[in-house]
């Protein structure tokens, strides 16, 4: 149909149960501006990948599973979702309709100037913090940090409830003085109900090869409980809920 808001979408899990509160429906959208060494789904990276689906049908999919998620929600994922921010903002808007609640899941990745409408559209976010230092996310990323904390700073001005995600990547993030900066600073904000810590794991390493890509990780370990537990008691400190 002419008027239709069109996206494209990577794959759909229909019981989700970690991204966000209660089971939820989880669209994970195609696309992502950051190239993350950690990432699970480089599969997702390419902009004209995944399969095009207009809002309503991905709605009329979600609704489906409408009884299942009913205490849970929707959950729009990536790649990054907010490369997408007229389709998400339909999306959203649509679920909300119908009574449910939505989330976003981001990185932060793009600029709020293109991201704000669609992110006014959710009832709360999931957002990446990726590395606290700016030239260590770049290094990790490809990208600077600025974009996720300036949508952090615009949740804490609109009042959009926050869970914040960040992974222990040993030689990277998962560094004591730096855990100890990230957990100081994001005390601040009143808008962060919880903070996720996500320890790294490999499970993508092969599709990273499968497309031929470099993964630059094979060498580094996965976190120790130990390593997780101090993580834990540093954010525990500065009174974030885990
Ligand atoms: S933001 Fe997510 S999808 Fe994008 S590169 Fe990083 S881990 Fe992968």
């Amino acid at each position: 149909m002419a008027n239709e808001v069109m996206g494209r979408i990577h794959s759909i899990e229909s019981f989700g149960a970690v991204d966000g509160p209660g089971v939820r429906f989880v669209a994970f959208l195609q696309g992502c501006p950051l190239k993350c060494l950690f990432c699970h789904n480089p599969d997702s990276w390419e902009t004209n990948g995944g399969r095009e689906i207009s809002a309503k049908e991905l709605v009329d999919q979600i609704l489906e599973y409408r009884n299942f998620i009913k205490d849970g929600g929707v959950t729009l994922s990536g790649g990054e979702p907010l490369m997408q921010p007229e389709f998400v903002k339909e999306v959203l808007t649509l679920c909300k309709q119908n009574g449910l609640h939505t989330a976003i899941d981001t990185s932060g990745g793009v600029e709020l100037i293109l991201s704000r409408q669609a992110i006014d559209a959710a009832d709360m976010l999931l957002l990446d913090i990726k590395d606290v230092d700016s030239d260590d996310c770049e290094v990790l990323t490809g990208r600077p940090n600025k974009m996720a904390f300036d949508t952090l700073d615009y949740c804490e001005k609109t009042k959009k409830p926050v869970w914040i995600r960040h992974v222990l990547v040993p030689g990277y993030t998962l560094k004591q003085e730096k855990l100890e900066r990230l957990a100081k600073f994001l005390s601040g904000y009143q808008c962060i109900e919880k903070v996720e810590l996500l320890p790294f794991h490999k499970m993508g390493e092969f599709k990273w090869k499968e497309m031929n890509k470099k993964y630059e990780l094979s060498d580094t370990p996965i976190p120790t409980e130990e390593q997780v537990k101090m993580a834990r008691e540093i954010f525990i400190k500065q009174g974030l809920k885990l």
